[in-house]
């Protein structure tokens, strides 16, 4: 079965009920049926980037010395980080919503929202990263490699040459 049959199915088998507990967008899984189409959407790429990042990783230690498999992200954190704060700053979106050409730089409160207000921290802080980011390059190509292209080559290259992914899914 490739992973990506059903692949929402996984998250509710017995044994990868610890994947991602603390990510947000897991605890509204089981309420897609309440989200409209691109909101449910949404939260599906987020998902399939966190699988993603595990199929395509290379073994890494997370905070308890357990052995987890994660894209390399050494470099890479402002360009992730400045992804994510652009996708989930809540003010940064309310403020969108009134005014679209709203900058980050505008306010401070527009900057520095990360994966640690969402209560994940360490590695788990890193996945929530490297999933809105994949989410982001699933959604919108261009917008991934213009604000974060040294994000969207580590993707690339992680995911491209894998053989249990490649053949469902590349990235140009
Ligand atoms: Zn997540």
């Amino acid at each position: 079965m490739s992973i990506f049959e059903d692949f929402e199915v996984q998250f509710f088998f017995a044994k990868n009920k610890q994947l991602f507990a603390r990510c947000p967008c897991r605890r509204a899984l089981p309420h897609l049926h309440e989200f409209d189409e691109a909101s449910a959407h949404h939260i599906l790429c987020h998902m399939l980037g966190h699988l993603l990042d595990i199929k395509a990783g290379q073994p890494t230690l997370n905070d308890s010395n357990a052995t987890i498999s994660a894209i390399n992200q050494d470099g890479l954190e402002d360009e992730l980080r400045y992804v994510y704060n652009d996708l989930q700053n809540p003010q940064l979106k309310a403020a969108r919503r009134v005014d679209g050409n709203v900058d980050p730089g505008d306010r401070p409160e527009f900057r520095n929202f990360g994966p640690e207000l969402q209560d994940c921290y360490g590695a788990d802080a890193r996945a929530e990263l490297m999933a809105e980011a994949i989410r982001a390059y699933l959604l919108d190509p261009n917008y991934l490699k213009t604000l974060a292209p040294n994000v969207a080559a580590r993707i690339r290259a992680a995911v491209n040459p894998n053989p249990e992914v490649n053949r469902i899914l590349q990235f140009n």
